[in-house]
C-alpha cells in the first residue's frame, strides 16, 4: 500500500519494516524553509543586525527535484540551524543565488539547483525514502544523518582530501534543497548512521559543527592536539565551541574556554572545563577604535590565559575574525597553531606579523571536513563518546526566530528544528546505550540551569 511523506511519522512509531518507507510516494511539491531570490536587496544598506531573518525566511511548498542516480530522498524528521543560515538569511556577504546559478551551469543535473528559491539548511536527520539508481550503500528505511560536504566524486580534484576538490560545496548553503524542509535531496556520500541512542533532534544537530571541530582540532588535515596541550576557544559554548571543548577534554588536552556570560561559563564548568574566561566580564578591548589595535589587552588575556592553565595556547581555536584575531596570533605558544575556519565578526583580518615569524607560528585554514572525517566525528557521536549540544528546538515554521536568535548571539548550543517530527523526544532506538552514556550528559544544554 502506498504511503504519503505526512505518513513517515506513524510508520517509525509503528515499527514499520524498511518495504514500508520504499513505498512513501514522493510528493511533487514539499514544505522547506526557504529564501527568495527576488528579495536577495530587501536588506541593502542595512547594518548587519538590523537584518532581520523573520522577514527573509518563508516556510512555504516547493516542487520536488528529479533524483539523481546518486542522490537519495530523505524524509526530514529533524534539522538544526547554522550560522550559514543566519548568512544566507541576510544575504551576506552575498546571496547565495549566485552559488546556486553556478551550479547550474556545471551540468544537467546541477541545472536543479538554479531556481527562484533556495531550500536552506545543512543539518538533517531522517529516514531514507528512495536512493538512485547508482547507489549501494543505503536503502529505504534507514535511519541516518547527513553531512553537508557536497562534492562530485568524478572529480579527480576530490580524490585526496575532498575538502580540497575544486567544485566543493557546502549543501544547503552553496546547493539547493537542503535540510531545513520535510523532504531532502543528498548526495549519497553525504549520508551517515543515526546515533541509536539519540532522538530525531538530537541526532541532526551534530552534521555540521561537530564534523568542522574534528578536522580542526583532531584530523591530521587540522591541528591533531595531543595530551597535556593547552587549547584556547573561543564562542565555547557555541555551535562549533561545544564540541570543540569535548574534543580538547577527551584528547586529554586542556582546553581555556572563552564566553560572554556568567551563564555560559556555568555551562562550561558543568561540561568539565575547568578555565573559562567570561570575555565581557573581563572588558577586554582588542581594538581600540575601528582601526587600531591595543596590543596591551592582548598581553592582558595571554597572562589570564597562564594563570588559569599555566601555559600558554598551543593551539588556538579560531572563528571571530576581525575582533579576535590579533590576539589569537599574540597569545598563541612559540610554534604554536593558530586553526581558524571562519571570521564571524569581519573577514579582513589584522594580526601584528611579527610575533607569527618570529615566534614559528602558523595559522591554518579549515573548512568544514571530508566524509570520512565527518564519519568518524559521528562514530564517537554513536558510541556516545562526544554529546550533542542541542539547547533548544523549534519547530519549521519559526526557522527565521531561530536563525534570528543565532544572530543575535541569544542561544547556547545548537538549535534544533522539527521538520516531520510531531514532537520532541521520538527516534530514540536504544535506550540502553543512553542510559550507559547518561541522559544529564546528553542533554547537559538542554536543561542548564533548569
Ligand atoms: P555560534 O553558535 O554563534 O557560536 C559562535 C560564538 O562565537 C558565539 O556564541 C560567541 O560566543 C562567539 N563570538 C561571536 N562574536 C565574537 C567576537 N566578536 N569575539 C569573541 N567571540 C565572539 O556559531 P558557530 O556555529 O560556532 O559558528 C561560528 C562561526 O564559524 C560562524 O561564522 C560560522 O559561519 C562559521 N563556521 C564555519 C564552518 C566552516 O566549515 N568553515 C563551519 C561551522 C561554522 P560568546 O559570546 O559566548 O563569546
Amino acid at each position: 500500500m502506498a504511503h504519503q511523506l505526512t505518513d513517515v511519522p506513524r510508520l517509525l512509531a509503528d515499527g514499520a519494516p524498511a518495504e514500508e518507507f520504499g513505498a512513501v510516494e514522493i510528493p511533487e511539491s514539499y514544505r522547506a524553509a526557504v529564501v527568495l531570490k527576488d528579495e536577495s536587496e530587501m536588506f541593502a544598506g542595512m547594518p548587519s543586525d538590523e537584518k532581520d531573518p523573520r522577514k527573509s525566511v518563508h516556510v512555504q511548498d516547493v516542487p520536488t527535484p528529479e533524483l539523481a542516480p546518486d542522490e537519495v530522498f530523505l524524509a526530514v524528521m529533524a534539522s538544526a540551524i547554522n550560522f550559514n543560515t543566519v548568512w544566507t538569511s541576510i544575504f551576506e556577504p552575498l546571496p547565495t543565488f549566485g552559488f546556486l546559478e553556478r551550479l547550474g551551469r556545471e551540468s544537467a543535473w546541477g541545472a536543479r539547483h538554479d531556481q527562484p528559491f533556495h531550500v536552506i539548511g545543512s543539518d538533517a536527520a531522517g529516514v531514507v525514502l528512495k536512493v538512485g539508481s547508482a547507489v549501494r550503500t543505503f536503502t529505504p528505511g534507514d535511519k541516518v544523518t547527513v553531512h553537508c560536504n557536497y562534492v562530485d566524486d568524478q572529480d579527480p580534484s576530490s580524490h585526496d582530501d575532498s575538502m580540497l576538490a575544486t567544485n566543493q560545496r557546502i549543501w544547503g548553503f552553496e546547493s539547493n534543497y537542503g535540510g531545513l524542509a520535510d523532504l531532502a535531496v543528498v548526495k549519497a556520500n553525504q549520508v551517515m548512521p543515526k546515533p541509536t541512542h539519540l532522538s530525531w533532534e538530537e541526532a541532526a544537530c551534530n552534521g555540521l559543527t561537530n564534523s568542522t571541530s574534528y578536522r580542526m582540532l583532531v584530523s591530521p588535515n587540522g591541528s591533531q592536539i595531543t595530551q597535556g596541550q593547552t587549547v584556547l576557544v573561543w564562542g565555547a559554548s557555541g555551535g562549533l565551541g561545544g564540541y570543540a571543548c569535548q574534543y580538547v577534554l577527551n584528547a586529554g588536552a586542556t582546553p581555556v574556554a572563552v564566553v560572554s556570560s556568567p551563564e555560559k561559563v556555568e555551562l562550561l564548568h558543568e561540561l568539565g572545563v575547568e578555565c573559562v574566561i567570561d570575555r565581557l566580564a573581563e572588558g577586554y578591548h582588542f581594538w581600540s577604535d575601528e582601526h587600531t589595535q591595543d596590543p596591551k589587552e592582548w598581553l592582558r588575556l595571554g597572562k589570564k590565559i597562564r594563570e588559569l592553565a599555566g601555559a600558554d595556547a598551543d593551539v588556538v581555536f579560531e572563528h571571530p575574525g576581525r575582533q579576535t584575531m590579533g590576539a589569537s596570533v599574540f597569545v598563541c605558544k612559540r610554534g604554536g597553531t593558530i586553526v581558524t575556519c571562519a571570521a564571524t565578526s569581519g573577514f579582513m583580518i589584522e594580526y601584528d606579523n611579527r610575533y607569527l615569524w618570529m615566534h614559528l607560528k602558523t595559522i591554518k585554514g579549515s573548512h568544514f571536513a571530508n566524509y570520512r572525517e565527518a564519519w568518524d566525528a559521528n562514530r564517537l557521536v554513536c558510541e556516545g563518546k562526544v554529546q550533542p549540544i542541542l539547547s533548544a528546538v523549534y519547530p519549521l515554521t519559526d526557522t527565521g526566530e531561530a536563525a534570528a536568535q543565532i544572530h543575535h548571539n541569544l542561544h547556547e548550543g545548537k538549535l534544533g528544528v522539527l521538520c516531520l517530527a510531531p514532537e520532541e523526544g521520538l527516534g530514540i532506538d536504544d535506550p540502553e546505550l543512553r542510559a550507559r552514556v547518561g541522559e544529564d550528559k546528553i542533554t547537559l544544554f538542554r536543561h542548564h540551569g533548569t
